[in-house]
């Protein structure tokens, strides 16, 4: 099939999917490419060993190469990877945007696009009640010890506090991208192909002209449009822009991949705290953040917490027959190393070594949790950095005397960024300003992969931020 439209974007996740419900309203015939399906709330069982299968690009297994590996999920379907994430909001740093004018030469006043989204997707402060007893311990430990916290900011309307948001909200509440701009993009006259992988990108004379696509039922799709938005997520988009021979001349594309490591501690209460009921990520706490170091809510349904939980045999049976008494809690980490994502006899390979720098922020970060545990009432810790034991009665100096190397730790990332990075010098950079593509008119990326470095806090604003303003840029 062949079909003409002005845009043709690939891929709905945080970038791709505002841009194409503002590119509609703004009035242009859109054509969306999606390689996954539609999952409406109706057939969220919340059953994580149901949904992984579903929602995550091959069962949630990605993982780096490298010291340590680090599993680094993503999603798959209408709404990419803000289907089956936790919702949680932040504004890029001002901190950030200074440094990517230092280094990048890039001058962005977001501000306009911040409120437009967050409008959009319903941010708002989690209510204490829906915070669930899990979070709200380790705010009343930070409380006691002065540390700085607060209840985060999420995109959800109406929610319940079931506790599931990474394996597919079942109520509808959560407000990811193919809940809110795909239907507004529908609504405009979009079209919506899922089940349909990009494969080509078409250039004529020098101009984006097109994507080639395949469907699931074996046939291709052929959109011809004078504008192409790539938006596959950090890790495909370089790898089909390289399968087209586009935007290797800086020799940056697929590098400078940043993944924001994390890992999470448990705490062992004597009370049952049932940390699967409530909001999973609904408390941060921001003490260290001018170092890199961010602590944020994490929880799940039992299964997942089985999965998760860094013991083995007698002592993991142990743990998760206390699981109603066990509180888990997240540290993340702004990244000192630099990744590269390729591929090897057509396989993504995800190279990534944990820096040095980064292992001794997770000890501190730890280190800092497991104070807020204990001043919770936890009884017991357990860090997920081998060769330490779990700490008991307060005592943390296991933990402090700890040299931690990066093999030792158990982490997880959910976070890439920056393998299509954005910059005003084509001799540094894979897109430029306005995140089009150095030497190639008309064809854009707008996802994870331009942004420049580690953000130090979720990405999902920052990403939807940037992909209203390329479509505001390209409407205008
Ligand atoms: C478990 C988890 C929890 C998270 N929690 C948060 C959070 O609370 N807050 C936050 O800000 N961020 C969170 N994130 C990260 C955030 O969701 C992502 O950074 C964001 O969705 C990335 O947006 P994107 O547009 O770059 O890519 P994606 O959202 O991954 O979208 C890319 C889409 O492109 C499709 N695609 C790929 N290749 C092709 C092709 N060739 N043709 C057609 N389609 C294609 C994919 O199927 C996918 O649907 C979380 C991530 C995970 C894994
Ligand atoms: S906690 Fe709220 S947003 Fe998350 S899955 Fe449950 S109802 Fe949906």
């Amino acid at each position: 099939m062949q079909i003409e439209a002005d845009a043709c974007v690939i891929g709905t996740g945080a970038g791709g999917a505002p841009v194409a419900a503002l590119l509609a309203e703004a009035g242009l015939r859109v054509a969306v490419l999606e390689e996954g399906g539609l999952h409406g709330p109706e057939t969220m069982t919340a059953r994580p060993r149901e949904m992984m299968p579903r929602l995550y690009r091959d069962g949630g297994q990605i993982a780096t190469v490298g010291d340590p590996p680090i599993v680094l999920p993503l999603g798959r379907g209408v709404g990419g990877t803000t289907l089956i994430n936790s919702g949680t909001c932040f504004r890029t740093p001002q901190r950030v945007l200074d440094r990517w004018r230092a280094d990048h030469g890039l001058d962005l006043d977001l501000e306009e696009e911040f409120a437009l989204v967050e409008e959009a997707i319903g941010v708002h402060e989690v209510p204490p009640e829906l915070a669930g007893r899990n979070a709200n311990l380790v705010k009343e430990g930070a409380e006691r010890l002065g540390v700085s916290a607060g209840y985060l900011k999420r995109n959800a309307r109406g929610c319940v506090g079931s506790g599931v948001c990474a394996f597919g909200c079942p109520t509808g509440a959560k407000q990811h991208a193919g809940q809110v701009w795909i239907p507004r993009a529908h609504a405009a006259g979009a079209a919506i192909h899922t089940n349909t992988t990009a494969r080509r990108i078409l250039v004529e004379r020098g101009r984006a002209r097109g994507v080639e696509a395949g469907t699931a039922d074996g046939g291709t799709l052929r959109v011809r449009a004078g504008i192409v938005v790539v938006a596959a997520g950090t890790l495909l988009t370089p790898l089909l822009l390289r399968a087209n021979g586009l935007g290797a001349e800086s020799g940056q594309l697929g590098r400078n991949l940043t993944i924001h490591p994390a890992s999470a501690a448990r705490a062992l209460y004597d009370e049952p705290i049932d940390p699967w009921a409530g909001v999973p990520q609904s408390v941060y706490v921001d003490e260290l953040a001018g170092e890199g170091i961010m602590l944020e809510g994490i929880a799940g349904p039992p299964d997942q917490a089985a999965m998760s939980t860094p013991r083995s045999g007698a002592e993991h049976r142990e743990l998760m027959l206390a699981a109603r008494r066990t509180g888990s809690f997240g540290v993340m980490v702004s990244d000192s190393a630099y990744g590269r994502v390729h591929r090897i006899a057509r396989r993504m390979v995800v190279r990534y070594d944990l820096h040095p720098v980064d292992a001794e922020r997770f000890r501190r970060g730890f280190e800092l949790l497991a104070r807020i545990f204990f001043a919770a009432g936890a009884r017991a810790v357990v860090v997920p950095i081998d060769g330490v034991p779990t700490l008991r009665d307060g005592d943390v100096t296991p933990l402090q005397r700890a040299r931690v190397r990066p093999r030792q730790i158990g982490a997880m990332a959910f976070h890439p960024l920056g393998t299509a990075r954005a910059g005003t010098d084509p001799a540094t950079s894979v897109v430029d300003e306005r995140l089009q593509l150095h030497g190639v008119p008309g064809l854009y990326v707008a996802d994870g992969s331009v942004v420049p470095s580690s953000l130090g806090v979720n990405p999902q604003i920052t990403i939807m931020a940037l992909a209203a303003r390329l479509a505001r840029a390209i409407s205008a």
